[in-house]
């Protein structure tokens, strides 16, 4: 950091964020801890040998007594280093040392003009002392603002002479260092014996002997056979890895295609990273890759074999030699929002042989794209409000890249419209969709060629439905990596939706809940604004949840006792309110834990209930309506919730132009995913597909939203022997509505 700010000028607003926030992302990437499976894990406790023998992979064999094994304060004192593993500093922290002794001695300049010129050693106490006053001044005020200035500690700055391998300061360093580490919530937690020859093997392959940065999950997986005594199971083994991951020991990530490599020392994933995000200063001069960087920066565009050359140079070719082990790390980076396969090649089969880089672009979007006089009576505006006084670059690299998924950039003169804090994505042939940010503010323009009033009101529905999904997992993400447990739930409350339009040189907004009710508003540019249009992006929700008629005497007592189907409980996870479904779903005679592991999964609060009420009726005991009735009761006056699940609706509305027993054509079933939204499960369970195959769909397209839509109507469509107009019509009557068939399935069609 004292690199930073010296090279810098200060000028680093946006650059710790970069490089600290991504590394410490990647270091801290957390899952959640679940210990209720390890029990008998824990059990081992209970007969736990007194001492006993390890082989480690490289012939080592170690003798432990089994009080080293359970790490607690108590015991620490009495633990006998004589058989300890020599523990090895990552590289990373090496060749800061290094980059700091090289420039320690050149002149800067403060944010104020003045040139400093440190002495060439600090061996004069009062200068050591009147710059750590200084810096500590300087650091407080930079990181005043930010929201985690509580958790910096400025208060023991360490100067180390980086060529003095006796500097007094380096021992206080470490001291501080195993204090903070003490403080940690993890420490002190006993952990299952049985992990304890695996970690051993780990911690040895990270030794400076053997260096190992990754290894194959098959290899860790052997060693774990060999281990007589102490072998896991593949669930504790699986298990094992999630814990050590969420402790920040090791990266493992258990999802399909890049689960075959564990990251064992999490600080090669930054030092990869470091090929392309870096900064200027550290471009290679190389001849074969010099324009490669400066590229990037203006392009935001990285081609995978410039990748490869990259790769080639000395230090990442011995960081990640094997071709396995480059395409793992593609797939992570992938995963991790941090490269972006451009759409038209996900899903086809072959991979993409360029990436979108959002977070290593410099190139401000060009004036048009603020032109918003231009924009005027084309444009309907959308603005999401965080509620954080200041949002980290990071978090809005990583929505932009996300919202890539949902829709393809759009590109002019063959160049990708991606620049720095802004995109232009692509909608159709008429439609692009502008996404910047603005202080605190995430604003969204989707505009018409012509005007407005040709923006369908289904698309604009179906853009903020999944941009809002995508913002949630963003600020999901962003939060567990900062080590909070924060449901899904909650992470709506941080931030404000906001619908607007173009006014003079700015945009004008109205939180939705005052536009719903409002005609119009005046700004204030004394601007009369009209929200009909701009209510477009919310769709009209009260489908499906007309209320029963006065004399309603609810279901009929013979159905009480019956099981409700699987549609049944979807029809009821849409009804039901989210704050009080955990009661609910309690009284139902489910655990806490059943609801917590299900939201974990599942984003989207219908799903996440549906799959709560799906863990219940696996339960198999007294699944009835009966059952949810009485559960309903304790919690909730609206006795009529069952009256909309059984109600079926077999009117559709008249729409004439074509057969309703005829199948339709997939280039039909192409047009409804973007104007759809985000109906995966829904529309899956009305069709009639299996659960098996909804979730297949989820793995096989894990980000991209609308193609999970189209991939359940393609199914359906498949395997379906009853695949007509009509059974797919009264699907999504169900879930979107009458309105949307009729403005959807018209003549034209
Ligand atoms: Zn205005
Ligand atoms: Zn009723």
């Amino acid at each position: 950091m004292l690199l930073r700010l010296q090279t810098d000028d200060y000028s680093v607003n946006y650059k710790p964020g970069k490089l600290m926030f991504v590394p410490d992302m990647l270091s801290r990437a957390y899952i959640k801890d679940d210990r209720d499976n390890i029990s008998d894990d824990i059990e081992c406790f209970i007969n736990m040998p007194r001492s006993y023998t390890i082989q480690t992979p490289y012939g080592n064999t170690y003798r432990r007594n089994t009080k080293h094994i359970i790490k607690t304060n108590e015991n620490f004192e009495n633990v006998s280093l004589d058989d300890e593993i020599p523990y090895e500093l990552p590289n990373e922290d090496t060749v800061i040392e290094k980059e700091k002794s090289d420039n320690s001695e050149q002149p800067y300049t403060t944010r104020s003009g003045r040139t400093i010129r440190p002495p060439i050693r600090y061996k004069d106490y009062d200068e050591l002392e009147m710059r750590k006053a200084m810096f500590i001044g300087e650091l407080t005020k930079l990181f005043s603002s930010n929201d985690l200035h509580e958790h910096i500690i400025y208060q023991t700055l360490f100067f180390i002479d980086a060529r003095n391998k006796d500097d007094p300061e380096i021992h206080q360093l470490t001291t501080r260092l195993v204090d903070i580490a003490f403080k940690q919530p993890s420490w002190g937690q006993p952990m299952p014996v049985a992990w304890v020859p695996l970690e051993i093997q780990l911690s040895e392959m990270k030794t400076a002997r053997i260096c190992k940065n990754f290894v194959k999950k098959s290899e860790l997986q052997g060693y774990n056979l060999q281990n007589d005594d102490f072998v896991l199971t593949d669930s504790q083994f699986e298990n094992f890895l999630k814990i050590q991951h969420s402790l920040g020991k090791l990266l493992y990530f258990g999802e399909h295609g890049i689960d075959d490599f564990i990251v064992i020392q999490p600080s090669a994933l930054v030092n990869v990273l470091r090929s392309f995000v870096t900064d200027e200063m550290f471009w290679p001069k190389d001849k074969e890759i010099v324009e490669i960087l400066p590229d990037l920066s203006k392009t935001g565009v990285i081609y995978r074999t410039d990748l490869y050359k990259l790769w080639e140079q000395k230090h990442f070719k011995k960081l990640i030699p094997t071709e396995d082990l480059r395409k793992f790390i593609i797939e992570v980076l992938i995963h991790l929002d941090i490269l972006v396969e451009p759409k038209q090649y996900s899903g086809a089969g072959g991979s993409a042989d360029f990436f979108l880089v959002p977070c290593t672009i410099k190139e401000k979007a060009p004036s048009s794209f603020f032109h918003t006089e231009e924009m005027d009576e084309k444009a309907i505006c959308l603005s999401y409000r965080l509620k954080k006084s200041s949002v980290p670059s990071a978090l809005f690299f990583k929505l932009i890249g996300s919202a890539l998924n949902v829709l393809p950039i759009k590109e002019t003169d063959g160049r990708p419209c991606l620049y720095y804090k802004a995109a232009v994505l692509s909608v159709d042939n008429d439609n692009e969709c502008r996404i910047h940010m603005e202080g605190n503010r995430i604003v969204v323009n989707l505009i018409n060629r012509t005007s407005r009033l040709q923006i369908l009101p289904d698309i604009a529905a179906s853009i903020q439905e999944c941009l809002t999904l995508t913002l949630t997992n963003v600020l999901h993400f962003y939060y567990t990596c900062m080590g909070k447990d924060i449901k899904q739930f909650d992470i709506l409350k941080l931030f404000d939706t906001e619908v607007g339009t173009p006014c003079g040189k700015g945009f004008c907004f109205i939180p939705v809940n005052e536009a719903i009710t409002k005609k119009t508003w005046t700004c204030e540019n004394k601007t009369v604004h009209t929200t009909d249009l701009l209510l477009n992006w919310m769709l009209d929700e009260t489908f499906g949840k007309e209320e029963c008629p006065p004399d309603c005497s609810g279901i009929p007592t013979v159905v009480l006792f019956e099981s409700p189907s699987e549609k049944h409980l979807m029809r009821l996870a849409s009804v039901l309110d989210i704050t009080m479904f955990h009661d609910f779903f309690l009284h139902l005679g489910m655990e806490t834990k059943d609801w917590h592991n299900i939201q974990y999964t599942y984003w989207q609060s219908v799903d996440a209930m549906f799959m709560a009420l799906m863990t219940w009726r696996d339960t198999g005991s007294m699944v009835t309506f009966k059952k949810i009735l009485d559960a309903l009761e304790k919690v909730e006056d609206n006795q009529h919730h069952l009256c909309k699940v059984l109600k079926e609706q077999l009117e559709l509305p008249e729409i004439a132009g074509f057969g309703f027993q005829d199948t339709p054509s997939e280039s039909f079933l192409s047009t409804l995913p973007n104007k759809l939204g985000y109906c995966v499960l829904p529309l899956g369970i009305e069709l009639g597909l299996r659960i098996t195959d909804i979730e297949s769909v989820f793995v096989r397209h894990p980000k991209q939203l609308f193609s999970q839509v189209y991939e359940v109507l393609k199914i359906w469509k498949q395997k379906t022997p009853e695949n007509t107009y009509l059974n797919l019509m009264l699907a999504i009557q169900r879930v979107r509505g009458k309105q949307f068939l009729k403005r959807n399935f018209g003549c034209d069609n």
